[in-house]
């Protein structure tokens, strides 16, 4: 995702575009390792800084937070960042991305943006009944015959209800 900026004139554009398939697994906890990471914008040199601006979109999916069904997911953001090149002075502008050489590298960048903006803890379904805890089966598929243990204490309360009941 490197860029050779060396010929681009000012407020010439360059056109960037990219579609990868990344893995996302090894930093991200995704049961799916791969998404699908495309940028489509360009790259314009004013005033000794280049500019980015374009739209990332990410494709993938994500296993749902209850029942771990996957659900795919996909996601849109507007990037427009500024680079700097290192070699010359401070130009003191602050919230740049800074650079050496001829080359734009705008990978770290995309993939920051990417983890900040994918999907978080989300559901297949609103009401997702999830899991049983106790036997595993998807409870909105199925149903179990697994209860929910009673404490002690409330057992004792319930049989005393159910005497009372008799009289
Ligand atoms: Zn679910
Ligand atoms: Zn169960």
């Amino acid at each position: 995702m490197k860029y050779n900026i060396k010929s681009l004139s000012n407020n010439a554009k360059m056109l960037i575009e990219i579609k990868k398939e990344i893995e996302i697994s090894k930093d991200y906890n995704v049961t799916n390792d791969v998404a699908e990471i495309s940028f489509l914008g360009n790259l314009r040199l004013r005033d000794g800084l280049y500019l980015l601006n374009g739209d990332i979109v990410v494709e993938g999916s994500i296993p749902c937070a209850k029942c771990l069904k996957e659900i795919d997911f996909k996601t849109e953001i507007n990037v427009s960042e500024k680079f700097s090149n290192n070699d010359s002075e401070d130009t003191g502008v602050t919230e740049v991305w800074e650079f050496k050489g001829d080359e734009i590298d705008i990978e770290e960048l995309l993939m920051t943006e990417l983890l900040l903006n994918l999907p978080f803890k989300e559901t297949c379904e609103e009401d997702c009944k999830g899991l049983c805890k106790y036997c595993g089966v998807d409870l909105n598929k199925t149903k179990c015959s697994c209860k929910k243990p009673i404490d002690p204490r409330f057992e004792s309360l319930l049989s005393l209800l159910e005497d009372t009941k008799e009289v």
